[in-house]
């Protein structure tokens, strides 16, 4: 008999699809396709089928070995790179994606002349910089040379342009932003005397263009990835009323492997915690407190993890520990409970792609 392993992150299916639906569906009704970007969950099988069961047109990831487990799997919907491929994986990019985001003209040859030799037409977009400052042409001139190259490459079929907004210079995706990779669109379009069949007008960020009726008409496909899969940014932090989604679709479960009661500011001289912060403390006097068998390896930031049970509050971690305060916890919490915990996008990310927790759909 094998025990049941902890810590585990729970994905609940119902709610996931639910949002899927609940998005690709408002997505369709404005004529624009959604490729489901499952990274976030290092890209697991069966939050894929529920994408590919939703009517996503693509499954992406950033991650060529996440696009293998997907195949791997059986998923037939045509796969996306979403990161620009490294001229190292072009023979896999080629193998595996069907289509993929490029920013670079060294690129498209070598896209080009790996997809003649396994015999195969790769989709390309070309990607945008609109001033987000991560990935893409950033001289239009450039862009549309670039566009040229791939339009009279036998290997390659140029299917559109499309941009990133939101990631490293947070920037919004406005009305006016989005105008723009139309109009860049369009300029290709001009020169190369054909109608582009995709601009992809970003991810999460986004919807709210969707949200507030005010997406150019000639976007048509998005990227989405936390708004359906975590479903917490845009109502959490742009204050979307969005009552539809379900916002605990991924929780962890962790177990409590101590539970005393202790002094709230540390007793002794402070110098500095684990990773060479000094953090402050707060004397709350003597409380009680539990921790959970689950640690900054696991998920990065224990900001990510937000307690389902009301009065327990997340005070600190380490690298294998969690603390937490459970003087007001509303049950008594002892040695070898499970707690449970609703998670950002940034500790899913980290916690699905561990071999220490296990994953689990239901
Ligand atoms: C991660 C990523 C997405 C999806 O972003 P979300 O904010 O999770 O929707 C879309 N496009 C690219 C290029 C990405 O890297």
């Amino acid at each position: 008999m094998s025990e049941k392993t902890y810590p585990r992150v729970i994905i609940d299916l119902k709610k996931l699809r639910n949002n899927i639906d609940a998005i690709i569906g408002r997505c369709n009704a404005v004529g624009i396709d959604v490729a489901g970007v499952t990274k976030c969950v290092s890209s697991l099988p069966e939050v894929a089928r529920q994408f590919e069961e939703g009517g996503a047109k693509f499954i992406a990831s950033s991650r060529i070995n996440q696009l293998q487990r997907l195949k791997d799997a059986g998923i037939k919907t045509p796969l996306m790179l979403i990161r620009i491929p490294m001229l190292s994986e072009v023979e896999r990019t080629v193998e595996l994606a069907d289509v993929s985001l490029v920013s670079e003209v060294p690129l498209i040859g070598a896209l080009d002349r790996a997809a003649q030799r396994a015999g195969r037409k790769h989709g390309v977009i070309l990607m945008d910089d609109l001033g987000d400052l991560r990935e893409g042409f950033w001289d239009q001139g450039q862009l549309i040379d670039a566009a040229v190259l791939v339009e009279e490459a036998p290997g390659l079929e140029l299917m559109g342009i499309g941009t990133n907004l939101g990631c490293y210079g947070s920037v919004l995706a406005t009305p006016d932003k989005l105008e723009e990779l139309v109009r860049d669109a369009e300029a290709i379009e001009d020169k190369i005397g054909r109608h582009l069949k995709y601009i992809s007008g970003g991810a999460t960020s986004s919807i709210p263009r969707i949200l507030e009726g005010n997406m150019p008409s000639r976007i048509n496909m998005l990227r989405i990835g936390e708004g359906i899969i975590v479903a917490r940014d845009l109502i959490e932090l742009y204050d979307y009323k969005m009552d539809y989604m379900e916002t605990t679709v991924s929780n962890l479960q962790a177990e409590v492997i101590e539970v005393k009661v202790k002094p709230t500011h540390p007793v002794g001289e402070i110098g500095y915690d684990a990773f060479r912060r000094q953090p402050e403390y707060v004397d709350r006097g003597m409380r009680k407190r539990a921790i959970v068998a689950v640690g900054k390896i696991d998920y990065s930031f224990e900001t990510g993890l937000t307690p389902l049970d009301e009065g327990v509050e997340v005070i600190g971690a380490s690298s294998d520990h969690t603390l937490l305060d459970i003087e007001d916890a509303k049950r008594d919490i002892k040695v070898g409970d499970i707690l449970e915990f609703n998670l950002d996008y940034g500790a899913l990310v980290f916690l699905t792609q561990t071999s220490e927790v296990a994953v689990e759909t239901v």
